[in-house]
């Protein structure tokens, strides 16, 4: 009985925190969730990796297909897949942070940022920078974590398309591809996965299928791919 009254309340907590504090409403103004609506620019993401074999094949592909994306890397993995991070950077893709173990209680705390700073400082140990670009994980964002992020210089990024790649299982790649052609305007921002958090293999084939046909359509439609960096014209990182 207790369990079932511990899941309940918890899927309320969690329905209340996607409302309150998830793109595109939540987030108390914080988020930016799309860069300007006159040219049609669009960015790919890719939260929660990197991991093997998703994020390596996935770079494959955008090198195939010459686009650049921004990765919002967890922290734990970048310290598992050092060599991809390294790879993507090398690539022109855009390293963002996604939190050090992507916890929920990360924006709820009113105190501490050790989950901002150690995924800056294992980002920083890589590619020799820090990054500026930040999206919470879970997507939730309170003020004072908002307020904390834009202290230490961070652009807080949210999306304005939101696939279902993240299922278990995914939606058929086709659907997860039609949905987001449909969703995409001039200036969006779209949300992929190529990771989990505490899963050291993950393989993303939707995920990659989906935007392997997504590039060549949108393309057709008069989209040319940019990163989050460029499309919200903010630096990508900081000194
Ligand atoms: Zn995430």
């Amino acid at each position: 009985m207790q369990a079932v009254l511990k899941r309940a309340a918890r899927a309320t907590v969690d329905r209340v925190g996607d409302e309150l504090l998830r793109p595109p409403r939540g987030g108390f103004g914080y988020f930016k969730n799309h860069g300007p609506r006159t040219e049609r620019a669009v960015a790919l993401t890719f939260d929660d990796g990197p991991s093997r074999p998703a994020t390596e094949e996935l770079l494959a592909r955008l090198k195939e297909l010459a686009v650049p994306a921004t990765f919002f890397c967890v922290g734990l993995n970048v310290e598992k897949n050092p060599d991809l991070v390294a790879r993507a950077h090398e690539a022109g893709h855009v390293i963002a942070s996604h939190s050090m173990d992507h916890r929920r209680a990360c924006a709820l705390s009113p105190f501490g940022e050790a989950h901002i700073a150690d995924s800056e400082r294992a980002i920083e140990r890589i590619i020799g920078k820090r990054p500026a670009l930040y999206r919470p994980p879970w997507g939730w964002l309170t003020p004072w974590e908002g307020k904390r992020l834009t202290r230490r210089g961070y652009t807080v990024v949210g999306w304005d398309v939101f696939t279902l790649d993240w299922q278990t299982p995914p939606p058929p790649f086709t659907e997860i591809a039609a949905s987001a052609r449909r969703e995409v305007q001039p200036g969006s921002i779209v949300l992929f996965h190529d990771g989990r958090t505490f899963q050291d293999r993950w393989e993303a084939p939707a995920t990659i299928e989906a935007v392997t046909s997504l590039i060549p359509a949108l393309r057709n439609d008069g989209y040319r791919f940019v990163t989050v960096a460029e499309l919200l014209r903010v630096p990508a990182y900081r000194a």
